[in-house]
């Protein structure tokens, strides 16, 4: 088997198509990505698994693996966005709860068992 040509690849840029135009469809994801030496490809990630890629060679070339790679890191970090942000409304609403409890618990207690013991001095470590 032929070794594979790989190198260093940059995404300068992403597209997300909105709306079907042309060869593209509604989903497609279109990454220009430039190599070490300074050449740009367009590759073309689809949901439906149907990549392709503007270089020469044949595929699947490193482009497609590099952008499917990209692809897959972006989409796992989107669910591990979306899981902590779960937690964090699960938190908000937990606390929101804690919060009316003790406003609840407060309102029902007696001024008496409010007051300050130290008869609203300032507080102070350095007491003599
Ligand atoms: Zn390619």
């Amino acid at each position: 088997m032929r070794q594979k040509i790989t190198r260093d690849l940059t995404v300068i840029a992403r597209y997300y198509i909105k709306k079907n135009h042309g060869k593209y469809h509604t989903g497609d994801v279109v990454l220009r990505v430039r190599n070490d030496k300074g050449v740009e490809y367009l590759v073309t990630v689809r949901p439906t698994n149907d990549q392709s890629c503007s270089c020469p060679s044949r595929k699947p070339c490193y482009h497609l693996e590099y952008c499917k790679g990209v692809e897959e890191a972006r989409e796992a970090a989107a669910e591990q966005v979306l899981a902590a942000k779960v937690i964090a409304d699960k938190l908000t609403q937990e606390v929101e709860a804690i919060c009316a409890e003790v406003s609840t618990e407060l309102a029902a207690t007696p001024a008496r068992e409010l007051a300050p013991l130290n008869g609203n001095r300032p507080f102070s470590l350095l007491r003599r």
